[in-house]
């Protein structure tokens, strides 16, 4: 039965040669077959013409390459597009891709529904019901390449950019997160570069120290507050990780770092609530003491939801304060709004939200890992 076989998309190539390992093959077959999977969008084994076909039966029987399903795509008026994808059991996600110049930014998800619950946030309001596997989320990336026409990861038409900024937090998945980071950035599978793939969290600070030692992805920070007392209500996960606690894990992360990216900041700006110039003013001082840039982006409303998007005004003025603090700052584009694809309105398809308590639970994974 399907469930039983290993989906190959989402090994990582070391797990990828232990798979072959046990086996009893040689491990180069990891990377011949990463290269079949990743760079050739193989869907059967039959494809794979360099491994011979007693080995192609074999792989057959005990592994299987299998992509989400979309169940619903959507084209904005300006190209935005938006994805509903299936995945197994029934739950859906939903994906974006946002096309600017020569960038093809894919926006991802890393879970179904998402337990942190921000308040301005409709992903969070739907509860959470589970982690995606690797396989799902490297699949979401199949899927995009594949909406272009014949796979082709490194063409004219590829996408340039990942940011994990989809449904969920990506630090509450670590592991698969982790293992999908990896395959972005490997030369034998979809080869971007540390700078074009993204990870934003809401600040799961030990997960934060933690992901440094695996990884040097670029990370981008959910803030949106500059003080407790505001952010507690925004991001309730600060009350468990304040701001001080927050910015100190986000500066070791970068003094890690071999090159000299520095942390992006989101600001989600809801009207009389953080977008007030004495707002800015502390925002100021704030990011101060971390080397950053700040992205602005303008609330999107949804249904249900009390906030209100501040006026163009009122947006240009906290972003005047923050260049006039000497920080790097700019206003997120709304993009793909008439397909609700813009950030924050993500919401898939959360199938069983019963298991939202399970967010205690998750929290305490996150920070015992
Ligand atoms: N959980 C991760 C990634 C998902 S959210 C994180 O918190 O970073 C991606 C970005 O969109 C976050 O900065 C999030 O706070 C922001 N966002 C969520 N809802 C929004 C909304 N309604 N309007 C504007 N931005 C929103």
């Amino acid at each position: 039965m399907s469930e039983q076989k290993v989906n190959l998309i989402g090994l990582s190539p070391s797990k990828l040669e232990a798979f072959f390992e046990e086996l009893g093959e040689k491990r180069f077959r990891a990377t011949q077959v990463l290269k079949w999977i990743h760079q050739q969008g193989a869907s059967s084994f039959d494809e794979m013409t360099n491994i011979s076909k007693a080995l192609r039966e074999r792989l057959a029987e005990v592994a299987e390459i299998r992509e989400p399903e979309v169940v619903l795509e959507k084209i904005s008026k300006d190209e935005t597009r938006k994805w509903v994808i299936r995945m197994d059991g029934g739950s859906a996600i939903e994906m974006v891709l946002i096309p600017e110049g020569d960038r093809r930014t894919l926006c991802i998800s890393s879970q179904v529904g998402c337990s942190l619950d921000c308040s301005f946030c409709s992903t969070g309001k739907q509860g959470f019901n589970r982690n995606l596997s690797t396989a799902e989320i490297v699949g979401q990336l199949r899927v995009a390449i594949r909406s272009f026409g014949p796979f082709d990861p490194s063409g004219d038409r590829r996408v340039s950019n990942i940011v994990l900024m989809g449904m969920g937090e990506p630090l509450m998945n670590f592991d698969a997160v982790v293992d999908a980071l990896e395959l972005f950035m490997e030369d034998n599978a979809y080869g971007l570069s540390k700078r074009r793939v993204t990870l934003s969290t809401a600040g799961v600070v030990p997960a934060i120290d933690k992901l440094s030692e695996v990884t040097d992805v670029s990370l981008a920070i959910s803030l949106h507050a500059p003080n407790n007392e505001l952010r507690d209500q925004l991001v309730p996960i600060n009350r468990r990780y304040p701001i001080e606690q927050l910015m100190d894990s986000v500066k070791r992360y970068f003094s890690k770092l071999a090159d000299r990216r520095v942390a992006t900041i989101e600001y989600t700006l809801i009207a009389g609530i953080n977008d007030q110039p004495e707002h800015a003013r502390e925002l100021v001082k704030l990011l101060k003491q971390v080397p950053c840039k700040l992205n602005l982006i303008p609330f999107n409303p949804f249904p249900n939801s009390d906030y209100k998007r501040p006026s163009e005004d009122a947006i240009q003025r906290f972003k005047m304060e923050m260049l006039k603090g000497k920080i790097l700052t700019t206003v997120r584009r709304t993009r793909g709004d008439d397909v609700d694809a813009a950030c924050g309105q993500l919401v898939g398809q959360v199938q069983d939200r019963t298991r939202r308590s399970q967010k205690y639970i998750d929290l305490q994974d996150a920070t015992d890992a």
